[in-house]
């Protein structure tokens, strides 16, 4: 009977969707390459687009290979979400674009700004405020200086635990951008509940846009949305000139893209931040 067993098991074992393998070798990896310091962060530039200026930066999550590839940042998310693992990936991020973006402060740009990308797992835990408040004491970065980008589906499930959380957070000083923006709900209910300072508009409406009319009207209308709720936007994956044209002709206050710049490394940012004064 143990040998019929073990072969059960190794039938089934066999027959396990190599995907399934896949996932979880590369979870092990994962965890490997948190303890081992492999993962990094690179930034791309916020644009205000009345003046150009930089208004700060998003935090991208890197993990670059030895052949020099990256592993796909959304599909390293997922695994650390379903695993539970991105509470301290998390904290890791937040730990170390704050101390980024306070370098950058002190190298004599004081007003850009960090964009950090928060799970929902992040806000189930409870202990983010408290991981929050670490990152900042640690790095003396001003709370006015942190942006959290936050997902509608976080914001639409409405619960007093959320709500709270993201109220103390606001009450230290820091913003909150509202990420993917019309992708997620058609119910915008939360947008009243919630005091977001923008919203950003999701690049699947901002790449066709100066190719097809189809998304204009709808860009457009998010656009006055946000200025009745006194919501800056700010554009994704801007990538040419018509684009940009169009976005400043449409009111929409800032953008990002490749347009101006992928996500670099923070040296790089730097730099960027030198040549654009
Ligand atoms: P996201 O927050 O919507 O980030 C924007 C994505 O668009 C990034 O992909 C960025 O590299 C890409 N992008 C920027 N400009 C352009 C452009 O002009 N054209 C095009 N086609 N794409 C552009 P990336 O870096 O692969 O990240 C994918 C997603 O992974 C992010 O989407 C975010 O949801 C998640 N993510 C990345 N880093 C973190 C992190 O530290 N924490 C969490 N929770 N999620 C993260
Ligand atoms: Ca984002
Ligand atoms: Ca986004
Ligand atoms: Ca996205």
């Amino acid at each position: 009977a143990k040998a019929e067993g073990r072969n059960t098991w190794r039938f089934y074992n066999e027959a396990m969707d190599q995907a399934n393998t896949d996932k979880f070798n590369l979870l092990q990896r994962i965890r490997d390459a948190l303890k081992n310091n492999e993962f990094k962060l690179y930034y791309q530039p916020k644009i205000c687009l009345k003046q150009e200026a930089v208004l700060g930066a998003e935090a991208l999550l890197r993990w670059p290979q030895p052949d020099g590839s990256f592993i796909n940042p959304a599909d390293v998310i997922e695994l650390a979400e379903r695993s539970g693992l991105i509470l301290e990936l998390g904290s890791w991020v937040l730990q170390q674009a704050c101390s980024d973006c306070q370098y950058w402060q002190q190298q004599g740009f004081p007003a850009v700004k960090v964009a950090v990308n928060l799970s929902p797992i992040q806000f189930r835990d409870g202990r983010l405020e408290q991981t929050v408040l670490t990152a900042l004491r640690h790095s003396g970065l001003a709370p006015e200086a942190l942006e959290l980008e936050l997902t509608e589906s976080l914001l639409i499930d409405n619960s007093d635990f959320v709500q709270q959380q993201l109220a103390r957070l606001g009450a230290l000083g820091i913003t909150f951008a509202i990420d993917d923006f019309g992708t997620g709900y058609s119910n915008l209910s939360y947008l009243r509940q919630f005091n977001a300072s923008s919203l950003k508009v999701d690049k699947s409406f901002i790449s066709s846009l100066s190719v097809s009319l189809r998304d204009e009207p709808l860009v457009r209308a998010i656009i006055q949305l946000a200025k009745s709720l006194e919501l800056t936007t700010v554009a994704e994956g801007v990538e040419d000139t018509a684009t940009f044209t169009m976005l400043q002709q449409l009111g929409c206050d800032a953008a990002q893209g490749y347009l101006w710049s992928p996500a670099v490394p923070a040296e790089q940012f730097i730099q960027y931040l030198q040549c654009k004064r």
